[in-house]
């Protein structure tokens, strides 16, 4: 099966992403992850992206798609995907639908955690004291907040009418959250 795990920041999309990939035995796709290697490894492309990262704004959906071609081709991991961070615009969205429909395959569940600001707030009020960050960093989060609620509500509306989409509360606590998507999963 091939998951698509979306929300804001904050909501803990990662977290359960790799849950699921431990109990399901699935590849975790984090677009993220796959831009930082980019950098890491100083390629063309990560020469590109590094400065876009570092202000917080998203990459070129030119960039991330051509990331995303080589996983959804790759035979081993063929409906084992579960994308996190992905897609993020309905570009991205529209250009995974082709990318799995070439290969054979589809999405079968596709996950909404939805927070609330305020409760993004408190949590990471809690994260910086435990932490000690800087109070900067609350601020940067909620500017990511809102962008990304903004950028992906065409996401959403592209996604909500299909019959595997499930919005889930993300903020209730992580291990309810899991035990939620593990029995929707397990039908
Ligand atoms: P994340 O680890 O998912 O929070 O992503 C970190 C940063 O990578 C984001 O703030 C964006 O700059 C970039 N990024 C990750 N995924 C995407 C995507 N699907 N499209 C565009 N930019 C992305």
């Amino acid at each position: 099966m091939n998951v698509i795990i979306f929300g804001p920041p904050g909501a803990g999309k990662g977290t359960q992403a790799i849950n699921i990939v431990k109990k399901f035995n699935l590849f975790q796709v984090s677009t993220g992850d796959l831009l930082r290697t980019e950098v890491k490894n100083q390629t063309s492309v990560g020469k590109d992206i590094e400065n876009i990262i570092s202000k917080g704004d998203f990459a070129t959906d030119e960039i991330v798609n051509e990331l995303i071609k080589k996983i959804v081709n790759d035979p081993q991991k063929k409906n084992k995907l579960i994308f996190d961070g992905y897609p993020r615009s309905l570009s991205q969205a529209k250009n995974l639908d082709i990318l799995l429909k070439n290969s054979s395959q589809k999405i079968d569940f596709i996950f909404f955690l939805n927070v609330k600001k305020e409760t993004v707030i408190k949590r990471i009020e809690k994260r910086s004291l435990l932490e000690n960050r800087a109070d900067d960093n609350l601020a940067t989060i909620l500017k990511r907040y809102d962008t990304y609620m903004e950028t992906t509500k065409p996401v959403l509306d592209f996604y909500i009418k299909n019959v595997n989409f499930y919005e889930i509360d993300g903020s209730e606590e992580i291990a309810g959250i899991s035990t939620k998507i593990e029995q929707i999963l397990s039908v």
